[in-house]
C-alpha cells in the first residue's frame, strides 16, 4: 500500500500502473487543495485507476466521529477516531477577519505533563503518524470547503509535544508546504513546543520560514518547574543558550499563560524581560481556561494589561491572545480526548 502523502513513491507507483501524470495532478488538486469528497477526487481517474487507488493507495484513514460547534464564536472541535477507536482532537478556528486556522494534534496524550494542561494529565499513549497528522487537515479542509471557506493556517498546537514526535511532524510539514499536496505558505504554518533545544535548532535550520512558538509560561526556574516538570533551571538554561539561533529568522514567538498568584506578578514580568534581554521575540499572553479539578485561576483583564504594558515598555511586541471555543472544550488547553469539560494549555 502506498500512502497518498508519499509524493515520490506515489508518482512512481502511478507511472508503473499506467496512471497519467495529469490525472494524478487533478486528483491531488481535488484531494489536497480543493477539499472535495473522496469520490469526487477519484472521479479524476479512469475506472481502472480508481480501482487501483481503492485497493493499493492509502487514502484518509481517520474518521470524523464528532463535530462540536461553538455557540460563542467561530470554533469547531473535531473528534477523529482511528480504526482502534482512539480519539484525536483538532480545532477549526474561524476568525472574524475571514481567516481560518486549524489546530492539529501530534500525539495521543503527552508525556510533558504540564500542570495546567488536560492533555498532560492523560499521560502518553503513542505518537501519531505523519498520515494521522495530515488526515486531520484533509478532513477539516473538506468541512471548510463545504462552507465555502479556505484553510489558511495550520498550527501544530493540539494534543502532544510536537518535538517528541519530530520525525512525523517534519514529514507532515513537508507535505503541507509541498506544491504537489496542500501547498500552504510556510508563513502560515506554526509549531508550538515546551522547548526541546536540539529539535528546535534542527527545525529552524530546516524550516527558517515556519513559525516556532515556545511555551515558556515562566522565566523563573522554580515557578516553571512547578508548571512544567521537565522545564526547570536546566531546561531554561539550555533554551536560553539556543535563543540567538532560534530567533535569527524573526519567526519566533513566546507563549505565556497568565495564572493568578503563580506567574503574573512584577517579579515574573521582570524575570521574563531579563530572560529575553537582547532577543527579538513576539510574546503572546494567553488567557487561562479553567477546568474541573484545576486549582489554577485566570488573571483579571486589568492585571493582564499591566503585565503587557511592562513588556511593551521593555520593547517587546505583545499580543493578548483570545481563545475561541471555550464552551465546547476546544479553547487553548481544553483538548483531552473527550467531548466533555474544559481542560489545560497544549503547547
Ligand atoms: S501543554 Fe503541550 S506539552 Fe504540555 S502537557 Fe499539554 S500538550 Fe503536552
Amino acid at each position: 500500500m502506498v500512502s497518498v502523502y508519499d509524493n515520490d513513491k506515489l508518482e512512481l507507483f502511478c507511472r508503473k500502473q499506467g496512471i497519467y501524470d495529469h490525472a494524478l495532478k487533478r486528483f491531488r488538486a481535488a484531494y489536497f487543495k480543493k477539499g472535495l469528497p473522496e469520490e469526487e477526487c477519484l472521479a479524476n481517474l479512469t475506472e481502472s485507476g480508481r480501482a487501483i487507488f481503492r485497493e493499493q493507495v492509502g487514502l484518509t484513514q481517520l474518521q470524523l466521529a464528532e463535530q462540536h460547534d461553538s455557540k460563542l464564536d467561530g470554533a469547531s472541535k473535531l473528534v477523529f477516531v482511528t480504526a482502534q477507536q482512539e480519539r484525536i482532537e483538532a480545532v477549526i478556528l474561524r476568525i472574524d477577519s475571514g481567516r481560518t486556522s486549524l489546530c492539529i494534534s501530534s500525539q495521543l496524550g503527552c508525556s510533558a505533563a504540564c500542570a495546567f494542561c488536560a492533555t498532560g494529565s492523560l499521560g502518553f499513549t503513542r505518537n501519531l503518524t505523519a498520515a494521522e497528522l495530515l488526515d486531520q487537515v484533509v478532513l477539516a479542509r473538506r468541512l471548510l470547503a463545504a462552507e465555502g471557506r479556505q484553510l489558511r493556517n495550520v498550527v501544530i498546537m493540539g494534543m502532544g509535544e510536537p518535538f517528541h514526535n519530530e520525525k512525523a511532524v517534519c514529514a507532515a510539514l513537508e507535505c503541507l508546504r509541498d506544491v504537489r499536496c496542500f501547498y500552504l505558505s510556510e508563513r502560515h504554518l506554526l509549531v508550538s513546543t515546551v522547548g526541546v533545544p536540539a529539535a528546535m535548532l534542527h527545525f529552524v535550520g530546516h524550516y527558517p520560514k515556519i513559525r516556532l512558538a515556545l511555551s515558556l509560561h515562566s522565566a523563573r526556574p522554580e515557578v516553571r518547574a512547578r508548571l512544567m516538570p521537565h522545564g526547570g533551571a536546566a531546561a531554561l538554561a539550555k533554551i536560553r543558550a539556543a535563543l540567538p539561533a532560534l530567533t535569527r529568522h524573526g519567526n519566533f514567538m513566546v507563549e505565556y499563560l497568565l495564572l493568578e498568584g503563580i506567574n503574573a506578578g512584577p517579579a515574573d514580568v521582570n524575570a521574563l524581560i531579563e530572560w529575553l534581554a537582547g532577543v527579538k521575540a513576539h510574546i503572546n499572553l494567553i488567557h487561562f481556561n479553567p477546568f474541573p479539578g484545576s486549582t489554577f485561576k485566570p488573571v483579571t483583564d486589568a492585571a493582564r494589561e499591566v503585565f503587557a504594558a511592562a513588556l511593551r515598555r521593555a520593547g517587546f511586541k505583545v499580543t493578548l491572545r483570545r481563545s475561541l471555543g471555550a464552551d465546547i472544550a476546544a479553547a487553548c488547553g481544553q483538548l483531552a480526548g473527550s467531548s466533555g469539560a474544559s481542560q489545560g494549555v497544549p503547547s
